[in-house]
């Protein structure tokens, strides 16, 4: 009965499943550990008997003079995740991933019918030039993905690299910088390629709660992606506390900062582990692989601890988010304890 009434590709489809598993320490969901505190009064005399503002000009504006761009440039989803729906809907496939990478990108492609290509990053998660450029030439994508920081490796991809797929690309290039806040590299925004969109999202900076993605590129593609946004798709109080979040940069700069404290710190202790291959990060979680402890998921989630398991060719790697120094402290004891590290 399903198959006549519902649509092939979807039927295929399993339902990307996010768990929601009891833990005393989260550290599976790149989140940051600091929870901004809004003033109690902003809830105050709000009314919600209206829509929200269908551009959200006063986000924008604060948005653009901060990213040194127009408004125009600027569209906003509700998290990212919706602006890589909407970028799907406008240009269409062959949509090309670079593996591994953030999971979104394939899955939305195929809810939309859209054909997906991969191709492998090199051995050190940095892109593979040579076979990306034959694949662009033999398969014409119209969308490339490219994350960067990518999500789960953590590496930044060296610049050079990113723009010689720039240049080769027939179709849009999506420069995802979701982790770029906790990277030092430079970004993609004021870089001017035409055939650019650079993604960046609140969610990692302490804010993801509000579900809130900006996409920034030339004006003419912005007002495409404009067409298919649904026109009510952040609600007011997110418009609202997002613009606020933006105009203190201070509570946003302080915690990124303690973040890429900690990292160093922990991926410092984490490399003299025996049993641990540790890999470096420019974003605001770690990679890591370990071949001796037989189940490190299940041991640490029985300390309370819970962590990312990475499957398909990353079997036996795991990603742990950068908490807050007591949460990496007890993630580092339990750490060294399961592995034998005493
Ligand atoms: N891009 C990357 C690379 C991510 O890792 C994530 C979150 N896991 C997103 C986008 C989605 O972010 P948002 O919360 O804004 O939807």
């Amino acid at each position: 009965m399903l198959s006549r009434l519902v649509k092939e590709n979807i039927l295929a489809l399993k339902p990307y499943e996010i768990k929601d598993i009891p833990c005393r320490v989260k550290l599976d969901a790149n989140e940051s550990p600091y929870g901004y505190v809004f003033e109690e009064r902003l809830l105050e005399g709000f009314k919600p008997n209206r829509y929200p503002d269908p551009q959200a000009m006063g986000l924008k504006r604060v948005l653009a003079k901060q990213l040194n761009v127009k408004a125009e440039n600027i569209v906003y989803g509700n998290g990212s995740d919706e602006l890589i729906y909407y970028i799907t809907m406008v240009f269409g496939g062959p949509v090309m991933v670079l593996q591994p990478t953030f999971a979104m990108y394939e899955i939305v492609a195929k809810v939309l019918g859209e054909e997906t290509i991969s191709v492998a990053l090199d051995g050190g998660f940095d892109i593979d030039v040579d076979r990306v450029v034959e694949t662009i030439n033999k398969e014409k994508p119209r969308i490339i993905y490219i994350s960067s920081p990518n999500n789960p490796s953590g590496n930044a991809f060296e610049r050079e690299r990113i723009i010689q797929v720039i240049n080769a690309a027939t179709g849009v290039v999506i420069v995802d910088e979701a982790y770029i806040a906790f990277s030092s590299v430079e970004g993609f925004i004021n870089a001017h390629y035409e055939n650019v969109i650079v993604m960046r999202t609140m969610s990692k900076i302490g804010f993801a709660a509000l579900r809130m993605g900006f996409a920034i590129g030339y004006e003419r593609l912005i007002a495409e992606i404009n067409k298919v946004r649904l026109p009510y798709n952040v609600n007011t109080l997110s418009q609202e506390l997002a613009m606020r979040a933006l105009d203190n940069p201070y509570f946003i700069n302080h915690t990124v900062e303690k973040i890429v404290e900690e990292r160093r710190r922990l991926y410092e202790t984490m490399r003299g582990l025996h049993g641990i291959k540790v890999y470096p990060s420019e974003a605001n979680f770690i990679l890591f692989e370990t071949k001796s402890a037989k189940d490190i998921y299940a041991s640490l989630l029985r300390q309370g601890i819970l962590v990312k398991k990475l499957g398909g060719a990353l079997e036996g790697y795991f990603r742990v988010t950068v908490g807050t120094p007591d949460e990496n402290e007890f993630f580092l004891r339990t750490l060294r304890e399961i592995t034998g590290n005493v």
